[in-house]
């Protein structure tokens, strides 16, 4: 742990970045209001809308029906999430001929590790790195620049300023403009941390800020909230390598499988393509998340930790587990579902205790033999010939109703 004094970190994040890409591709909606929808349904909501739409009041996570009301003239565009993965890949071709691209957060965020030669200079930067996309992809993408000593403090920076921002939060003049956000526009305090926050009597920035580092980790409870604590004051924390690599899925679901049954469903079968993808990089995870989403982009979200587990029936006996305590907490339906394999172990480094013969030892092998033999015809067929309990497709499998958001897809998932 450390605390830089420089503007060490560069994030950049583009602004209602599906729904400008449509008007990138589409120079006729440029200047138009603009709604990206998921599927072509009535029953869905906007996954983006453009600064027109925005400036009529439109948000993101709108029904289209209401939308179609609160916004006559709206132009609805179905996602087509492959032309937004090229699109990204040119972004960071355009980003890369002023500075490195370090980390890629999302589709549409990136993160930028500045030298020490280049703090002072920071501002500079961030306007060529913003000149670079103009003239590199077009004017119509803009984005938004943050500046900071860590990783999170300049991706608050990027939200300060948006659209087509250029914005510092400067590590001598903490917390600063800090104060002025509320809690839930930091990322990591979702509605569920706020809601504990708030029964400790913590309802703004100011009072996050008196905290000491193991209060909020009590709050928290959780090393999490700690970490939190040291970035929001401009402490650098190192994670461990292995924590920053995940295999996950998302989809938005269509308007009847929004129970909980049918998000679990969705939720069994993505769970099986990431845990696939994880075998064959060579991973085993030590934790699997679940993220389920209301229609304000909310929602639940709950974690199971375990030894280092690579087996399709242990992955999915987890799942469910997870789902009982989405049940037992109230949480009756979901727009959208999300699964990701954390904390992953190279499985050359598992230690298998060969002399453990328990039953439950022997059962978990030949689970994972078997994993891996569903694996190798599923590749050698190209489709799903052996799988785990129900199988269910997805409706709306077009790769248009993939969530680019969390996971940049390779091209083999389209
Ligand atoms: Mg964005």
């Amino acid at each position: 742990m450390r605390k830089p004094t420089g503007l060490e970190r560069l994030y950049v994040d583009f602004d209602s970045f599906f729904a400008s890409a449509e008007q990138h591709l589409q120079p006729h909606l440029r200047g138009r209001p603009v709604g990206v929808i998921p599927v072509d349904s009535e029953h869905t909501g906007l996954i983006a809308v453009s600064r027109e739409a925005k400036a009529l009041g439109l948000k993101r996570g709108t029904f289209v029906r209401d939308a179609r009301r609160q916004c006559p003239g709206l132009v609805l565009v179905t996602a087509r999430h492959e032309l937004y993965v090229r699109l990204h890949k040119e972004i960071i071709r355009a980003i890369e001929t002023v500075v490195p691209v370090k980390a890629v957060c999302s589709i549409d965020e990136m993160l930028c590790a500045l030298l020490p030669t280049e703090w002072p200079r920071a501002f500079d930067i961030g306007r060529q790195v913003k000149e670079a996309v103009a003239t590199g992809i077009g004017p119509t993408l803009t984005c938004s620049v943050g500046l900071g000593p860590n990783d999170l403090l300049a991706k608050i920076a990027a939200e300060m300023e948006k659209p087509d921002g250029l914005a510092a939060l400067r590590p001598d003049d903490l917390p600063g403009r800090l104060l002025s956000l509320d809690l839930t526009d930091i990322p990591g305090i979702a509605r569920g941390n706020a809601a504990r926050l708030a029964r400790a009597g913590i309802t703004d920035m100011e009072a996050l800020w008196r905290l000491q580092p193991k209060e909020l980790r009590r709050l928290w409870g959780s090393v999490e909230g700690e970490r939190l604590w040291m970035w929001l004051h401009g402490f650098t924390v190192e994670r461990p390598e292995t924590q920053r690599r995940m295999f996950g899925h998302g989809r938005v679901l269509p308007a009847d499988w929004r129970s909980l049954n049918g998000a679990y469903a969705a939720a069994r079968v993505l769970l099986a393509k990431a845990a696939s993808r994880m075998r064959r990089a060579g991973f085993s995870a030590r934790s699997l998340a679940l993220w389920l989403t209301d229609r304000n982009s909310a929602g639940w979200c709950g974690e199971e930790r375990f030894r280092p587990t690579w087996d399709d029936p242990s992955l999915l006996a987890s799942l469910s587990r997870l789902f009982l305590h989405a049940e037992r907490e109230e949480m009756h339906r979901s727009r959208s579902v999300h699964v990701a394999l954390h904390d992953l172990v190279p499985l050359s480094e598992i230690e298998e205790d060969l002399f453990d013969h328990t039953p439950e030892a022997q059962l978990k092998r030949r689970m994972e033999y078997l994993s891996t033999i569903a694996d190798r015809l599923n590749i050698t067929h190209r489709k799903t010939l052996l799988h785990w309990g129900p199988w269910v497709t997805i409706p709306g499998g077009y790769a248009g109703a993939k969530i680019a958001f969390n996971r940049i897809p390779d091209a083999e998932d389209f």
